[in-house]
């Protein structure tokens, strides 16, 4: 708390003299070629309307939402089209207006779930509203009125991970927040959306800001930001000057925006590994989810659209575009005139941690901050690994101070034990260690194959958990019924537990453990038994394999 208030104690000074805080410095890092100007040249363009939306209805992480209308019906530009089920699923609205075609499967560009239910709208060039909502003076609401107005209006997180702001905030409620941070830090090659957003839009972007922090009754908000934005941190500048805002300085390097690199960055303090930012009062926000709480308090328009990068070069006029939610990627792709010669590789994110698209009819989601067109000399054909020489670049590299050579070979002998012991779960996947290897071994992919195979095998043992959970209670219901169907004169045989004797429903693993332990032993006793009677022959061996005495 001391260190933050230090940082504050000055704030007015410092507007004044038009100097930031300097952030502290973090561990690790690397400085890739960021291909950012191309996409910087033009201002941010409105789309035109596609003839076809597709809105996937899970956006984020957590659950699907349910829809509310049906082919058939017509719909209009902010009208609610399926409802949250519970809070890591969002509210969704129909971007424009125009008539429900189907509710159908469809490829999406969601990591976790590639086909998912989506609502199609034909839409019909009219882009007809709802009624006109008047502006809420957000000044006059109370807390308790503003957080439903936040909540109900679709956002989910816009750095790329997609985590539905709902949660977030009811997180955070329930902790005392000391901090704000606004993370403008876009570190990862290819990506301008929040640079393009802040140095056209600042003024919303504060007031996001300020909203937001009123409604988490935060002491202090700061926009973390890089050095080299020159252009949005002048803006900014310009915006904060009647503002309580503060802007924080991060070094150029990569993985600068990672939530733990920033807090760490901001507060000095590094955010234990099993802790969440709300524990160490803070609630981190990405600044495209900040200007949309802007949209929903301040001009009461729900989230239908979000900043996107159009760039690679397979485009020719790269740029960023206010897309809506829905937009097929391709039609994106024609807007700026692709060279489907020249086009080898289509990813959504950055070069470093974004995923490779298979199809572009798939639609824009909230997390969508960049789609690439990338030429085969942006995204060359993988290179065969080489052998570790053990350099020890990628431990110098590693943001979250891990030995990835290490975690390599234990992924290689799938050693769950050793993964764990040595933070695999610390791993972010930012992919630094693997830029620098000079082995171009795929470091992160091994890691990335690491954590699928263990949480499968804590599924399939969930899962076998459960069935041998259940085989014991169907087994002892069947021995109840066959117990009071017996007549009462039965003696029941002395070593059998009655139904109720035995815990219902439940698999000891510990007594599991000695059950095997004990197994285990007996053999090894067998073993031995049958060696001995090997080199004595006078000993004949039982069937069950124990030797005559
Ligand atoms: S950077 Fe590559 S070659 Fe060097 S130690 Fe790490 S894994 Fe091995
Ligand atoms: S991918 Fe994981 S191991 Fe590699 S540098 Fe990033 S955090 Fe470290």
């Amino acid at each position: 708390m001391r260190l933050f208030r230090n940082m504050f104690a000055n704030s007015k000074l410092r507007k004044m003299a038009g100097v930031q805080s300097i952030a502290h410095s973090t561990p690790g890092g690397i400085t890739p070629h960021l291909h950012k100007s191309r996409s910087l040249r033009s201002k941010i363009m409105a789309i035109p309307i596609p003839p076809h939306l597709l809105i996937p209805l899970q956006q984020q992480q957590g659950t699907a939402s349910a829809a509310c209308v049906k082919a058939g019906d017509r719909v209009l530009k902010y009208q609610k089209i399926a409802d949250a089920t519970d809070s890591t699923s969002l509210d969704i609205y129909a971007p424009s207006s125009g008539v429900v075609s189907m509710i159908q499967n469809h490829t999406t560009i969601n990591p976790a779930e590639k086909e998912q239910l989506c609502i199609f709208i034909d839409t019909d060039g009219k882009d007809e509203e709802l009624a006109e909502i008047d502006a809420i003076e957000w000044q006059t609401l109370t807390r308790e009125e503003l957080l439903p107005v936040i909540r109900n209006a679709g956002i989910c997180g816009m750095g790329g991970a997609g985590f539905p702001l709902p949660k977030k905030m009811e997180t955070s409620s329930n902790r005392e927040i000391h901090t704000l941070i606004v993370n403008a830090a876009e570190c990862e090659p290819f990506i301008t959306a929040d640079q393009a957003l802040i140095r056209e839009r600042s003024e919303a972007v504060i007031q996001g800001a300020e909203i937001l922090q009123y409604a988490i009754n935060a002491k202090h908000c700061v926009i973390a930001i890089e050095r080299s934005k020159g252009d949005a941190i002048a803006a900014l500048s310009k915006s904060i000057s009647h503002s309580s805002v503060e802007i924080v300085i991060l070094d150029d390097k990569y993985p600068a925006g990672g939530e733990r690199q920033v807090i760490q960055a901001v507060s000095g303090k590094e955010l234990q590994a099993n802790k969440l930012p709300a524990d160490a009062g803070i609630h981190l926000q990405n600044v495209g989810s900040v200007y949309a709480v802007y949209r929903a308090v301040a001009e009461s328009k729900p989230c239908i659209s979000r900043i996107t990068t159009l760039t690679g070069e397979a485009l020719q006029t790269p740029k960023n575009f206010e897309a809506l939610i829905g937009t097929p990627v391709s039609f994106l792709f024609d807007l700026c005139g692709i060279d489907k010669k020249n086009h080898a590789k289509t990813v959504v994110g950055g070069s470093l941690m974004g995923i490779e698209l298979m199809d572009t009819s798939a639609p824009v989601m909230q997390s969508s901050n960049c789609l690439i067109a990338g030429s085969l000399a942006e995204f060359p054909d993988t290179i065969p690994e080489q052998p570790c020489i053990r350099c020890g670049f990628c431990a110098e590299a590693c943001p979250a101070g891990l030995l990835p050579q290490q975690l390599l070979s234990y992924s290689r002998s799938e050693d769950a034990q050793q993964l764990e012991d040595h933070g695999l779960f610390d791993c972010i996947e930012c992919g630094a260690c693997s830029y620098v290897c000079p082995s171009k071994i795929p470091l992160v992919q091994y890691y990335r194959n690491s954590k699928e195979q263990l949480a499968l095998s804590q599924e399939v043992f969930d899962t076998s958990k459960g069935w041998q959970a259940r085989f014991q209670d169907h087994q002892y219901r069947i021995k109840k019924l066959k117990d009071e169907a017996e007549p009462r004169t039965a003696i029941k045989p002395a070593n059998i537990p009655s139904a109720e004797e035995k815990p219902q429903g439940t698999f000891s693993k510990d007594q599991a453990i000695l059950d095997v332990a004990a197994a285990v032993s007996r053999v090894k006793a067998r073993r031995k038994n049958v060696i001995a009677s090997s080199e004595s022959p006078a000993k004949p061996i039982q069937a069950d394999g124990e030797a005559e005495t």
